[in-house]
């Protein structure tokens, strides 16, 4: 067999080249032309990205250029193209940044860590409105770690800032009065004892309770209550100086902080300056409400109260302001500690009084000064405290009406005082002219079903109505008066008779002794006093006396101790007389062996009288 074997040999030499020129072209190609073109493919769907891309990207030069933005981060900046914004803005910093220096604190991270995350800042778009943004971002360098720019992407956060914003807001304020609420009070506070350490000087909290808020709210209802927090918040602006904070931490009490005080009296200026201001009537509706406020002062000269004593020692202060008069302020001092926890320890124990039968009922006879006869008698509520003895009202009603007590309690004494007083009358059948006089407090006046409940009261105990006189005081009178009106209206057709109490006190105004249907008039203690050695006392009572007289009014004068006062009160032409130099209150047994009682004194006295 003839095998051309140079033949073979040159043709396998020509394939195994031709195979291997192949493989080394494709060798070739995909060495040389494949990088160029995935490239410039890669490049160009990157290039689509960051130009489509929702979020703003960039790359900027340590000193603060762009060297290229997306058209997203110029559509975030409020600039028509990418190129817009690349020409507007030369320096990041200045004209970008709310405040500049936040883009150094960007920088320094950078340069430090070599990225920024989630970094927040406020920046101006071109229109010149202000976005928050949100920025992440790294630094490039080269392989000998020299810097060679930034890149990063931005976001727009301003929705979540505002919503953070809001509920940051929101907790830290009173949604009403939009004063800032306990919280912030609180922190600015530590601030300010902080602050006041250090500059030595002075600074006072202010707490500010309404008076008879709860009277506005319970008969005018909400929204009449809510008018009035508002108007009072806009008022303590005005009282106060411009950096002063005010805090609605109640329903009805605001604290106020002053600060970088010299002295003291600057804080009891503007004590006073609230007082003032809050003096003329509220437009509520179609009516006007009065309104006043205690306050509390604590005050600290050098910053060494802490802040938490500072708040309750102004609240304690407010306590004793409160148990002076209406409309007035107290300085704290340590003692009124011990009566803030004294006023807990009644709160606590007065919620059990009733129920445990530690209320009692003393009496005072109201004697006739022609006669010197007995015509009824006040019940006067006491509290028969199991470890401090005999509790005068004084020191308890007023917590009974802040509380709400006042109205069980009320309720209780009214029908005790009924049915002692037709006890007696049936033990008396001679004198069935005798009343008995009960009070009634305001609390007990807001009381829808009052009318209804006194006519219970009656129909159980059976004493005919015009044996009873309710005593009230001109504070009843300040909210709704209508509807009070109304109910007195309704009492006294009843056949119920009707007193102002403490009349010449407080509010009294000689106005309401005519719109009102009273029956009798009770002159104040105070007003008695003064009756003896003050001559302008002496004309005002004159002038009531005139008054009362025309209306047919009772007069009583109240708190009579001497003679001189029930003779100067007799001849002004006081018929009544209610005090110690007749008789203490007693408690009913003691008091129906009274020679008032029996009726034995009416000629002693007389004697007396006559010497
Ligand atoms: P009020 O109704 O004006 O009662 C007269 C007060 O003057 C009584 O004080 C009485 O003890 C006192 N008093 C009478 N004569 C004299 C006197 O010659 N000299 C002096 N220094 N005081 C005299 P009390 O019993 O302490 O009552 C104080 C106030 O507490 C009462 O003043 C009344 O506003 C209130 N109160 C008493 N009981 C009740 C009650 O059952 N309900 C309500 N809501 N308030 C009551
Ligand atoms: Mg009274
Ligand atoms: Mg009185």
């Amino acid at each position: 067999m003839a095998f051309n074997l140079p033949l073979i040999a040159l043709i396998g030499a020509t394939l195994f080249f031709y195979f291997r020129e192949a493989r080394l072209r494709r060798q070739l190609q995909f060495a040389l032309k494949s990088p160029y073109a995935e490239k410039r493919q890669s490049d160009e769907r990157f290039h689509s990205i960051v130009e489509n891309a929702v979020e703003g990207i960039f790359q900027s030069t340590p000193d603060g250029r762009y060297l290229h933005v997306n058209p997203a981060l110029a559509r975030l900046y409020g600039y028509e193209t990418a190129q817009d914004l690349k020409s507007n803005l030369h320096n990041i910093a200045k004209d970008l940044y709310v405040a500049p220096n936040r883009r150094s604190e960007f920088q320094t991270l950078l340069q430090e860590q070599d990225f920024v995350r989630d970094f927040e800042s406020q920046v101006y778009q071109k229109s010149g409105s202000i976005i928050w943004i949100m920025e992440n971002a790294r630094a490039v360098r080269d392989s000998q770690g020299e810097l060679l720019y930034y890149e990063g992407s931005v976001i727009d956060i301003t929705q979540r800032k505002n919503a953070e914003e809001r509920l940051v807001y929101q907790a830290l304020h009173d949604s009403l009065t939009a004063l800032p609420n306990r919280l912030l009070f609180e922190d600015r506070l530590h601030q300010a004892v902080l602050r006041s350490k250090r500059d030595t000087l002075g600074l006072a909290v202010l707490f500010v309770d309404l008076d008879d808020f709860k009277l506005v709210n319970d008969s005018m209802g909400h929204e009449a209550g809510d008018t009035l927090l508002r108007v009072i918040a806009e008022r303590l602006r005005n009282a106060v100086r411009e950096e002063d904070t005010i805090a609605r931490i109640g329903g009805d009490e605001f604290i106020v902080l002053l600060e970088r005080l010299k002295e003291v009296h600057e804080a009891t200026e503007i004590a006073e300056r609230i007082v003032t201001e809050l003096q003329p009537p509220i437009p509520i509706g179609e009516r006007e409400v009065f309104t006043s406020a205690s306050i509390g002062i604590a005050y600290s000269a050098d910053g060494l109260h802490r802040a938490e004593s500072l708040l309750r020692d102004s609240d304690a202060a407010m306590y004793q302001a409160k148990t002076r008069q209406k409309a007035s302020y107290a300085l704290f001092n340590p003692e009124m500690n011990t009566k803030l926890v004294e006023r807990l320890e009644i709160e606590t124990g007065l919620r059990f009084a009733l129920e445990r039968g530690e209320l009692r009922l003393h009496y005072q006879p109201l004697i006739e000064l022609e006669n010197n006869v007995m015509s009824g008698v006040e019940a006067l509520l006491r509290w028969e405290h199991p470890a401090q003895g005999l509790i005068p009202p004084g020191k308890f009603i007023q917590i009974a009406e802040d509380t709400g007590l006042i109205v069980p309690i009320g309720y209780w004494v009214l029908e005790e005082a009924c049915r002692q007083m037709q006890e007696w009358r049936a033990e008396r059948p001679d004198n069935p002219l005798m009343t008995i006089n009960v009070n009634l407090s305001g609390k007990q006046l807001q009381c829808e079903d009052i009318v209804a409940q006194v006519a219970e009261i009656l129909d159980k105990t059976q004493l005919p109505p015009t044996a009873l006189k309710l005593e009230i005081t001109e504070s009843v009178m300040m909210t709704d008066f209508d509807t009070t009106l109304a109910k007195l209206n309704a009492l006294k057709a009843m056949g119920v008779k009707l007193a102002m109490d403490d009349f010449g006190t407080g509010y009294s105004s000689i106005a309401s002794l005519s719109t009102l249907p009273l029956d009798t008039v009770k002159i104040d203690r105070a007003f008695v006093n003064r009756l003896t050695d003050h001559k302008e006392t002496h004309s005002a009572l004159e002038a009531i006396m005139t008054l009362s007289k025309a209306l047919k009014l009772n007069v009583t004068g109240e708190g009579i101790e001497t003679n001189q006062q029930r003779r100067s009160l007799q001849d002004l032409g006081c018929h009544v007389g209610q005090g110690y130099l007749f008789a203490k209150p007693l408690p009913a047994a003691a008091l129906s062996e009274h020679p008032y009682f029996t009726g034995v004194v009416m000629e002693r006295s007389d004697e007396r009288r006559a010497a």
